[in-house]
């Protein structure tokens, strides 16, 4: 059951904040005379002559256009009208109950297990809630900017929901874009990130086959922009992997991608995946990705 976590209390002091650069090279001229970003673009400070040069340039931010009706109101944002599913990978209670995760389910042309533990770092940091708690912070910048963001678990305790569960929520939301966030259980020597794509299976993914390699393209752009992993070293082809063998990806009808973040069992990432401030980095590039394809489409 898709669930929304209630607003964090950084959702205004992130606001936009990971978009700056985006509208930098999208601006329209609602976006940079309206004043929605002081400070994001120099010019916006200096008076445009004309008409539309209104009061609104020195109002604060979040605050509504000028009242001519020109503009949409600050608040709605770029994405107003997008949807996100965020999936976080595996569930906190997983460990515990291996004959309810165990269970066959459908995955495509074959069956898989409903779900797995996930991996963990070497001082004992569960993959579950790294994926949980990046997804909180890739859900909160997306919603300040206007998205609709549907999470596939309500919190990072118990079971489920089963991989083709996961992606019937993007399914039954019809979203414009879907991400399942992990982290990867690798050899201890290699490191680094990758996107993982669908590849064509008959029958199931020829529709999102295309799509969902543009998103993990700008994921993995965005991402190695934004975050210090390299590719990952120990598989994949420069940070992309194409499978078709992941149910989460054969049973999606929307675009979808998902992203192993790095290598959890590799010191090195390690040290990366459980520092907050990290964190916050990471989902900036993660939430910038979603933006500049949702906005491209
Ligand atoms: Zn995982």
């Amino acid at each position: 059951m898709p669930v929304s976590a209630p607003p964090g209390p950084r959702s205004r002091a992130t606001r936009a904040l990971y978009l700056i650069p985006l509208l930098a090279l999208l601006a329209t001229g609602c976006a940079s005379a309206s004043g929605a970003e002081p400070g994001a673009d120099p010019t916006a400070a200096i008076p445009l002559p004309g008409p539309d040069d209104g009061s609104s340039d020195e109002g604060s931010p979040g605050t509504a256009d000028g009242g001519d009706g020109a503009h949409e109101p600050v608040g709605d944002g770029p994405l107003h009208d997008r949807v996100v599913v965020i999936d976080p990978g595996h569930n906190g209670g997983n460990a515990e109950a291996s004959s309810e995760i165990n269970r066959l389910v459908p995955a495509g042309p074959q069956q898989k297990a409903c779900d797995t533990v996930g991996a963990e770092t070497g001082s004992g940091y569960p993959e579950h809630l790294f994926n949980w708690e990046l997804s909180l912070l890739v859900k909160e910048r997306l919603e300040a900017d206007g998205a609709t963001v549907i999470l596939t678990r309500e919190d990072d305790e118990g079971v489920g929901p089963c991989i083709n569960e996961r992606a019937e929520i993007g399914n039954e939301a019809d979203a414009d874009a879907a991400l399942s966030i992990h982290a990867d259980g690798g050899p201890e020597t290699g490191r680094g990130f990758h996107v993982i794509v669908p590849g064509e299976v008959e029958g199931y993914t020829e529709e999102i086959v295309e799509p969902s390699r543009e998103l993990a393209e700008d994921l993995r752009r965005e991402y190695r922009e934004g975050t210090d992993i390299p590719y990952a070293d120990y598989l994949a082809q420069d940070g992309l992997d194409e499978r078709t063998d992941l149910g989460g990806l054969n049973m999606s009808t929307v675009p979808k991608v998902f992203l192993e973040a790095g290598n959890m069992r590799n010191p090195e990432d390690a040290a990366l995946l459980e520092d907050p401030q990290w964190q916050e980095r990471a989902a900036n590039s993660i939430a910038r990705a979603l933006a500049v394809y949702l906005l491209r489409e």
